[in-house]
């Protein structure tokens, strides 16, 4: 069996980190990336080493941005500041843009409450909700969370902390299958999930 270089180890281990790519995807990928020259390789390591210098987190919803501005939507006249859909993360955001169905603001959690972190609300962008929500723009909050265990627990978390807040509270209608990611939703489905929602916080 033969090993190859630790350089080309170190890659195809990279590339086994990111989603739905097991060892041999990554290693075919890393010797596709083999068979580049070098000016070829030089332009894609620089493109992703600046990535940390050319985006960020948006400063009012924590979704990705060009650095030094806000994201689309938040910039958007056309966005209704009143809505505010809570995600998990971007691919979250991206599947509720792509129902069609939504009109509203978003904010970006940046993961989910698990049972084993007692240190959630440093690494979500809980503060980032609250002052979202106590700027009086808004008047409802989505919590669009996956339907699994750790979505459900964020979901509750989060319905708990705003339930007095002043702002309706609701959540997409049940019909995304268990343990499923929002991410992998149909766009359909996500619209018709969105335009059901139920309010946790009635009057
Ligand atoms: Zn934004």
């Amino acid at each position: 069996m033969l090993n190859y270089p630790e350089i080309v180890e170190q890659l195809i281990d990279e590339l086994r980190t990111l989603p739905g790519v097991g060892r041999r995807a990554a290693e075919r990928m890393t010797l596709a990336l083999l068979e580049r020259d070098n000016d070829s390789l030089a332009m894609l390591g620089g493109i992703i080493s600046a990535i940390p210098e050319k985006v960020w987190r948006c400063p009012e919803c924590g979704a990705m941005a060009e650095k030094g501005e806000l994201c689309e939507i938040c910039s958007s006249p056309r966005r209704d500041k009143s809505l505010l859909c809570v995600v998990e993360g971007m691919p979250q955001l991206f599947s509720v843009e792509a129902s069609g169905q939504y009109s509203g603001t978003y904010l970006v959690l940046g993961g989910h409450i698990s049972p084993v972190d007692d240190r959630f609300e440093s690494r979500l962008n809980i503060d980032g909700l609250q002052k979202k929500v106590s700027s009086g723009e808004v008047k409802e909050v989505i919590l669009a969370l996956s339907s699994d265990v750790e979505g459900r627990a964020t979901a509750a978390y989060l319905a708990e902390m705003l339930a007095n807040s002043g702002v309706l509270v609701s959540r997409p209608a049940l019909g995304l299958p268990a343990g499923a990611n929002l991410s992998f939703v149909n766009a359909a489905t996500i619209g018709a999930a969105l335009r059901g929602r139920t309010v946790e916080n009635p009057e």
